[in-house]
């Protein structure tokens, strides 16, 4: 259950922690996002879940409550050090896993790599979504499903289409190996403190045939989308001679015109572009 606002105050004045706005530390406090969160993500019964800032814990121990093991990833000290106390049975048994790490730097934090199946269930912070969500892209597995609280400026990034000002580089990332599973926007009033940016609370669904990006296809896409409204034609003279084959024979294959700009390329024709580059 979440706390209220006046027990996450007491909380926190008991802590002496003041909430860090850099690192993005306005924490839940409606019980019903909380549940909605649970019933959005419909996990699989002990399913692990992965938690990007647990933050006081609200979302870890609901999802520790219906027996979920819970690796999650805080950076910050005095709240991993409450966690560790205020949860100490789960953490002795195993069932938290709990990091003190950048989850940009660790974006799975301590998940074993041999794992077969896992969802995200997080109230990311804020900052550093699109860099860990990039991270995760590029880490050996993929989760099933994620049930993200995210800024709608970068849920609408991650969920746009081509020909839209917000479709960038993540965009394709993400939507070559997820579909949207629906999306709420969640009240500034759900958080302490309320944050000055709007919220979306997002599921995103595993494809059935995910293409995730190798770091050589992620660089290339990135160099391309700098200049997202160049000709792609105009682009590729600047790729090394291997690049430039690859991509000339990927504009023929898909029927691409060379004048055509980045930002009107199709995910699944990026998707192409990506199967060919290790
Ligand atoms: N899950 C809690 C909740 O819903 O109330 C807290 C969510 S709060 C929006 C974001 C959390 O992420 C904070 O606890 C913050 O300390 C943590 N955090 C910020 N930057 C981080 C990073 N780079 N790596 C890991 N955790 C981070």
């Amino acid at each position: 259950m979440a706390l209220s606002p006046s027990e996450t105050t007491r909380l926190l004045r008991q802590l002496e922690h003041r909430p860090n706005k850099k690192l993005g530390q306005n924490f839940l406090i409606d019980g019903n996002l909380v549940e909605k969160s649970i019933s959005m993500a419909d996990l699989p019964s002990g399913i692990p879940v992965l938690e990007i800032g647990p933050g006081l814990g609200t979302l870890t121990q609901k999802l520790l409550s219906l027996g979920h093991a819970v690796f999650a990833v805080e950076i910050d000290r005095r709240l991993e050090k409450h966690l560790r106390e205020e949860l100490a049975p789960f953490v002795d048994s195993n069932q938290l896993n709990l990091l003190r790490a950048d989850a940009v730097k660790y974006p799975t934090g301590n998940l074993p790599e041999d794992i077969d199946l896992y969802a995200v269930v997080a109230n990311l912070p804020y900052a550093i979504s699109s860099a860990w969500m990039e991270g995760l892209l590029g880490s050996a597995k993929l989760p099933t499903r994620m049930v993200m609280m995210l800024q709608k400026e970068a849920a609408d990034r991650m969920l746009a289409h081509a020909g839209t000002k917000e479709f960038n580089a993540l965009s394709i990332f993400l939507q070559s190996c997820f579909q949207s599973g629906g999306a709420h926007s969640v009240p500034g009033q759900c958080f302490y403190p309320a944050p000055s940016v709007d919220s979306v609370l997002l599921r995103m669904d595993r494809l059935p045939n995910p293409v995730a990006f190798s770091q050589e296809a992620r660089k290339l896409v990135r160099r391309i989308f700098t200049q997202r409204r160049k000709q792609i034609g105009s682009l590729i003279k600047n790729e090394s001679d291997e690049n430039r084959k690859l991509m000339q024979d990927w504009l023929l294959e898909e029927n691409l015109c060379p004048t055509i700009r980045p930002e009107k390329i199709e995910v699944a024709q990026w998707r192409t572009l990506a199967r060919q580059i290790p």
